[in-house]
């Protein structure tokens, strides 16, 4: 008779315990992990000795078992590609994508694994068009999953505990590596190979994560959305060197660029060979916004010779502001379909 006392009694225990952990995971917030490649999904091929994508969501979620004291998973696969074979289209159909998965009110938001390569300009277009307001954390790793210690799982447990967090409020679209976390506007990647490679030059970083908590430092006011078009405008990038005669402009407008971005060097300023180049575009309508090489400072109409900023500003140039020559690319390509006809409206998206 004691026996079953103490059977039924130690049964009763099991199934409270088991009912609290499941009432507390249930209590638990659900965030939507999306993921597209790049190197925190990617291992060494024995056949190449080269990293190549090769770890699915599910692989990645089981690197990290302290997320099942964080978050309930949704795991929504996208792509499984280095971020270096990346496109606008790509984007554009994971900005979608991303807005669907949020859709879901029960979903506090969503962490994007991505590579780092291509990351600045991923987050940044869908800062730019995604419609949800939900907090959207893209994260990747500079360690492959072969390597001693990979940065992965770290990486994807902090983007996790962001995406969950109400100290991680309105910051739009955020690159979240190494602890740090930073504006899709602003982020940039400084080092090839070294883990603490985003940063914010000196806008800074937007906040920080240490043992499951968000530490914020600023908010964002800079945030601009724009409808996704149905077809992406042809936009190029050109960096200008010394000696440049300008032929690489001349080829793309004949190529039928609708715009180009011209990286100069300095405040922005090019030569005089790529301000002839320059005129040759803007004669054909072509949109030309200029930003510079420069990592701090961004562009100024001070030079007033032939190619400086203040001659190629009156010229009809668009001046980038302290955007960088790739992150310029992809506001022309989203504001060019909103501005036919009126180029003056694109000087206000650009502005500093
Ligand atoms: N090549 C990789 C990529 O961008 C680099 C990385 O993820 O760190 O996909």
């Amino acid at each position: 008779m004691r026996l079953l006392k103490y059977f039924s009694f130690a049964v009763g225990l099991v199934v409270l315990i088991l009912g609290l952990t499941s009432s507390v995971r249930a209590e638990l917030p659900t965030v939507a992990v999306i993921t597209t490649g790049g190197t925190i999904a990617e291992k060494i091929d024995p056949a190449t000795g080269g990293a190549v994508p090769a770890l699915s969501g599910k692989d990645l979620l089981e690197a990290v078992p302290e997320l099942a004291k964080v978050a309930k998973i949704k795991v929504v696969k996208y792509s499984n590609i280095d971020s270096s074979q990346m496109t606008p289209e790509l984007w554009a159909g994971l900005s979608k994508t991303v807005d669907q998965v949020l859709a879901d009110p029960l979903i506090k938001g969503a962490v994007i694994t991505h590579g780092t390569d291509t990351m600045a300009e991923g987050s940044y277009f869908l800062d730019l068009t995604l419609k949800t307001d939900k907090p959207v954390v893209f994260v990747g790793a500079m360690r492959d999953a072969s390597d001693v210690s990979p940065d992965g799982p770290a990486n994807i447990l902090n983007a996790v505990v962001q995406a969950c967090s109400d100290n991680a409020e309105s910051w739009g679209v955020t690159v979240t590596l190494n602890q740090y976390i930073n504006s899709a506007r602003d982020v940039r990647k400084t080092n090839s190979t070294n883990v603490q490679t985003f940063n914010s030059g000196e806008k800074g970083f937007l906040g920080y994560i240490a043992m499951g908590k968000v530490y914020r430092f600023h908010d964002r006011h800079d945030r601009r959305r724009f409808p996704l078009p149905n077809k992406l405008p042809k936009v190029v990038l050109l960096t200008t060197f010394a000696g440049d005669d300008g032929s690489l402009l001349r080829y793309a407008v004949d190529q039928g660029a609708a715009g180009v971005v011209v990286e100069g060097v300095g405040a922005g300023n090019v030569n005089a060979e790529v301000y002839k180049a320059v005129e040759y575009a803007l004669k054909k309508g072509i949109t030309v916004v200029l930003t510079t090489r420069v990592y701090h400072g961004g562009v100024f109409p001070i030079y007033g010779d032939q190619g400086g900023g203040e001659t190629l500003e009156k010229a009809g140039v668009i001046l980038g502001g302290d955007l960088t020559g790739p992150k310029a690319r992809i506001l022309l390509m989203l504001t060019l379909p909103q501005v036919k006809g009126e180029p003056a409206r694109l000087r206000e998206y650009f502005k500093h």
